[in-house]
């Protein structure tokens, strides 16, 4: 069965996994953890890589 949409570019510095929430160790007042959410640089915590350029659809290089 051909894939009608093209396939996803996922970002090859987080594999995907965009955002990682950290915790910080201490708890708020009602028991639950505070975390920091920290998002991917490569990607900006989408988890995919941005469309191509028309360069770089043309081999060159960016
Ligand atoms: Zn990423």
């Amino acid at each position: 069965m051909p894939e009608t949409s093209p396939a996803a570019r996922i970002c090859h510095h987080c594999d995907g996994f965009a955002t990682a929430a950290i915790d910080t160790g201490t708890r708020t007042t009602d028991g639950t953890r505070i975390t920091l959410r920290v998002d991917c640089p490569t990607c900006h915590g989408s988890g995919a890589l941005p469309a191509p350029t028309a360069a770089q659809l043309a081999g060159g290089r960016a």
